[in-house]
């Protein structure tokens, strides 16, 4: 397993700070914040040390936020709350505190405080061109979509073949 002796986070991992654990398989632990934006806010790490969502592999990072999902799911029943934010903070500017990977569910009511809105930006239509050919050609070199696409098209095979 990955750790960096300096992040909290790996000190979770490792026990060597205590915490409030509501789930935790091999490669995945999910805890409460107690500094968290609203009573039941948790937060799903991965165990081994990644500081960015682009390093984390494509397979630990389905499963993370499929746990993400079934805390948000939890949170619902039992908090008796109105909705959730699933909420990933990228790098500093995007207001990342510490350098492991996380995704917050963070439990919501009407009124509570917690802001999460922004003022939309308008552009012109050649600024959205231009940002949607940058991204698009980006987006096809690292092979998302090559990704995403092929489990489905082999298995729409398989089942093809099973039915005949
Ligand atoms: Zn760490």
């Amino acid at each position: 397993m990955k750790t960096r002796e300096s992040c909290l986070i790996c000190q979770i991992v490792g026990n060597k700070v205590p915490s409030y654990k509501v789930y935790e398989d091999d490669l995945i632990l999910a805890v409460v914040d107690v500094n968290g934006a609203n009573p039941g806010h948790c937060f799903v790490i991965p165990k081994n040390h990644y500081p960015i969502i682009e390093q984390v592999p494509d397979q630990e990072l389905a499963n993370l936020f499929s746990v993400a999902n079934k805390i948000s799911s939890a949170i619902f029943e039992n908090l008796k709350v109105q909705g959730t934010n699933i909420f990933v903070a990228n790098g500093i500017p995007a207001g990342q505190t510490v350098a492991h990977f996380m995704v917050n569910v963070i439990p919501r009511k009407e009124n509570d405080g917690v802001n999460l809105q922004w003022k939309t930006k308008q552009l012109t239509e050649e600024e959205m061109s231009t940002v949607e050919l940058k991204l698009k050609e980006q987006i096809q070199n690292v092979g998302v979509l090559d990704y995403l696409r092929y489990p489905l098209h082999l298995l729409r095979n398989v089942i093809f073949f099973i039915v005949i």
